[in-house]
């Protein structure tokens, strides 16, 4: 794909403040190309970070036709850009704008325009420990008419973000309330792609939860809404009796990037990793019997999440105060991969 760079005339850094806090501030440029269904994807660009001149009857604002990614870029010890394996990204990308009858970007194209842009805004990446540079990729309905069927017109935009460190405190677990009523997803729904209208929907609960004193929603999902499905925006991962069990991917689960590679290190470290479903009622009886050494959630965003307290039906489970050695290993781990240049699974890292 030949992308056009026309860089900006301001140089936003020089005003911008020390990074703290996630998805505040964005970089220089942005990278943007324009879907029209009789030419297909075009004018593919890298142009100063600004606003979009958009009609109140674009299609996107009344029926939610959007999708996005989520990942980072770090730099690595020798100084190089680092993405964490993007493809997997670039995969799910496609998967989404399927799902959401929209069309979809080649992969390469997707880490091609990802690349280039981290590439031009390299400065923006933080250095400091645990810091990092945001990636939002996003695709919407540009049509200006009202009417309830695919898009003809879309917009595909990537921004960049620098965000601090996730746990400028240390990672404590964090406390979790399963929501007896609210579904972030279903059999034949969207859980399993990354479409916008999975986060709005999922609002409410997390407002709830967080009014009650809770940090982040433990959803359910099944049929008879008692399987644990994830944690927030994160997959879920319990350690009980010495084997990890996390939710199987049945169609209402969000297949992130970073369980999939944390269930490779664990089987790799010898543990037996279970994706299957687990009822909730499973669940807090092993923590009653003093069985669920750990929790976690795994995520771009955090990496890894460990839970301390799950609440359900008014009765608080503890599960531990501080990060247990699975979740710390996962951690450290992860780290290391993507800011070591001399650590395991080279193959998972991208130099741009
Ligand atoms: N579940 C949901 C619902 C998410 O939004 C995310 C974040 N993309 C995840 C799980 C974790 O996926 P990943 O490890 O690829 O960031």
């Amino acid at each position: 794909m030949e992308i056009t760079i026309i860089k900006t005339t301001t140089n936003k850094k020089l005003s911008t403040p020390v990074v703290t806090g996630f998805g505040k501030y964005f970089t220089d440029h942005m990278f943007t190309m324009d879907y029209i269904k009789t030419v297909a994807w075009t004018n593919p660009q890298i142009i100063t970070f600004d606003y979009l001149a958009i009609s109140p009857s674009t299609s996107v604002f009344h029926y939610a036709q959007s999708v996005f990614e989520g990942m980072k870029a770090y730099l690595n010890d020798k100084g190089e850009v680092v993405l964490f394996r993007p493809y997997e990204n670039a995969k799910r990308f496609k998967k989404s704008c399927l799902r959401m009858a929209m069309p979809y970007i080649e992969e390469d194209d997707f880490v091609q325009a990802i690349s280039e842009l981290v590439k031009l805004d390299k400065d923006w990446i933080p250095s400091e420990e645990g810091t990092s540079l945001y990636i939002r990729p996003f695709m919407f309905a540009t049509d200006e008419v009202l009417g309830v069927h695919p898009s003809n017109t879309y917009k595909f935009i990537i921004i960049l973000s620098p965000v601090g460190h996730y746990y400028p405190n240390g990672l404590k677990p964090i406390s979790i309330s399963i929501n007896p009523i609210y579904s972030r997803s279903f059999f034949g729904g969207t859980g399993d792609v990354k479409c916008a209208a999975n986060y709005s929907i999922s609002l409410l609960a997390q407002k709830e939860a967080k009014e009650k004193g809770f940090d982040q929603v433990l959803w359910l999902g099944g049929k008879e809404h008692n399987i644990i499905a994830e944690v927030g925006a994160m997959n879920i991962m319990f350690v009980i009796n010495n084997e990890v069990i996390t939710p199987k991917l049945d169609g209402t689960i969000l297949a992130g990037v970073t369980r999939d590679s944390s269930i490779t290190l664990l089987k790799e470290w010898g543990y037996i990793v279970s994706e299957r479903d687990m009822t909730v009622d499973e669940l807090l009886e092993h923590i009653n019997n003093n069985e669920v050494s750990e929790a976690f959630g795994t995520g771009t965003a955090a990496t890894i999440s460990p839970v301390g307290l799950i609440e359900y039906k008014g009765t608080n489970y503890h599960i531990s105060d501080d990060i247990g050695p699975v979740a710390k290993r996962l951690y450290e781990t992860f780290n290391d991969i993507k800011t070591k240049s001399d650590a395991p699974h080279r193959e998972w890292v991208q130099i741009v």
